[in-house]
């Protein structure tokens, strides 16, 4: 078989692990390179994967926001495939580059644009058009969730479901990083979308709530009960498109009270505002200044203890029998650091853009256009999930608080 050639854009906390587990595969990853904005974060990342690996990964100074830098580092790296693990706001410049030069593509995250918090698809899939004639893939948000949730859906659909009538996706983090406030990504990201109002699609239309406006217990395995909050998380679109005969579906994520009691000390001082402000005769984004202050992600590993515990609760009929699903991973965040100095929120949103591009460079996963994760056969995915880090579990749901 002919090996690939993989380029990886962002040098943060997924990033990291990508690099890291892409460079386990050899006989599937020949050739690496690491772009980010930031040579120097690429060079701590090169040097930690020739600790853990004994491979040597490229590395390459990029701003992806520059088309231009992007289709000339392509053409120099000739890659398969390139993952896209910057930030959302990069996600149309580096596809325009893929475009221009022919590679698959592959993120983790819906398109954002800077202004306006939306998590929606539709800029991406505008692009089905010009993928599909250029002849090449779009792989789109091939993280844990989105990404792996996607698959469990699909899996469900294909061999657990005549119907599936209801889904909820439950993202459970019982980790503690011992810093008073941080957040597990990158925080402009994860601010953003949890100061938004909240959403969930039932029976036919999409139902708004106010920010964190509803909450339940749930018994999550391994971590147990934790208050879980209704959120709109981007791949509730995708999905009510492509599982069919849906009748709800919804998100649920856990925040710790002290997680929020500072979110909603920030919120009122203003400082998660997204719009430019004066200051000093300068004009900064006071979100983006918050950023600065915060721990990074990709630092937070070191001393983190516990786990996360993320899946999809399936209620639905198989032969004109009722049946109740739960399909869960749980992550322990000190195994991910001790395998690839990482915690586990980054390491479950970088294994599985590794394992989309070892499938699309095997041809196991093949298309023409831009697809979301549950388009595609979920089994060698999850086959994969078990093989690199992320097995999953299924067992029969008993808990039922989430019918409140
Ligand atoms: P980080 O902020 O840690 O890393 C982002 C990296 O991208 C940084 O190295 C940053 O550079 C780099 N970058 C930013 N802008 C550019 C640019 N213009 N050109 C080149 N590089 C750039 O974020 P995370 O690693 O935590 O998250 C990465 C992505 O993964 C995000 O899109 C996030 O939403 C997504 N994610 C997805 C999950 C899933 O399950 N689907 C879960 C977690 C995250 P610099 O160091 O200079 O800032």
């Amino acid at each position: 078989m002919r090996m690939g050639s993989v380029l990886i854009i962002g040098a943060g906390g997924v990033g990291n692990v990508v690099a890291h587990k892409c460079a386990q595969v050899a006989d599937v990853f020949s050739k690496i390179t690491l772009a980010s904005r930031n040579i120097e974060k690429c060079i701590k990342i090169q040097k930690d994967v020739k600790e853990n690996t004994n491979r040597v990964i490229d590395v390459a100074e990029l701003d992806a926001d520059v088309v231009l830098q992007t289709i000339d580092l392509i053409k120099k790296v000739k890659p398969d495939v390139v993952i896209n693990v910057a930030l959302p706001y990069q996600d149309l410049s580096i596809m325009d580059a893929c475009l221009e030069t022919g590679v698959h593509y592959i993120d983790t995250a819906n398109y954002e644009p800077i202004d306006v918090p939306k998590f929606e698809y539709k800029w991406q899939w505008e692009y089905n058009g010009r993928f599909k004639e250029k002849g090449i893939m779009a792989l789109l948000g091939c993280g844990f969730d989105p990404g792996v949730t996607n698959a469990f859906c699909a899996f469900a659909q294909k061999k657990l479901y005549d119907e599936i009538k209801s889904i909820d996706i439950v993202d459970c983090n019982a980790g503690q990083h011992g810093h008073a406030f941080a957040t597990n990504f990158n925080p402009e990201i994860n601010i953003r979308e949890i100061t938004q109002n909240g959403k969930y699609w039932e029976k036919g239309k999409w139902i708004e709530t106010k920010p964190l406006e509803i909450s339940v217990d749930f018994d999550y395995p391994e971590a147990g009960v934790k208050k879980s909050y209704l959120l709109f998380h981007e791949e509730l679109e995708s999905l009510v498109k492509h599982i069919k005969g849906l009748e709800r579906i919804r998100f649920w994520m856990t925040f710790s009270e002290n997680y929020l009691t500072h979110l909603r000390v920030l919120q009122n001082i203003g400082i998660t505002r997204i719009d430019e402000i004066e200051f000093d005769g300068k004009k900064i984004v006071p979100l983006k200044f918050l950023k600065a202050l915060l721990p990074d992600p990709g630092s937070l590993g070191e001393n983190y203890t516990g786990k996360t515990v993320i899946g999809c609760v399936f209620d639905g009929v198989k032969d004109s029998k009722r049946k109740k699903i739960f399909i869960y991973n749980v992550c322990d965040h000190a195994e991910c650091y001790k395998e690839v100095k990482s915690q586990a929120v980054s390491y479950t949103a970088g294994v599985p853009p590794m394992i989309g591009a070892m499938l699309i460079i095997k041809g196991i996963w093949r298309g023409n256009g831009v697809f979301n994760v549950e388009q595609l056969d979920p089994e060698p995915f999850m086959d994969m999930l078990n093989k690199h880090g992320l097995p999953w579990k299924q067992i029969d749901f008993r808990n039922s608080i989430l019918e409140k």
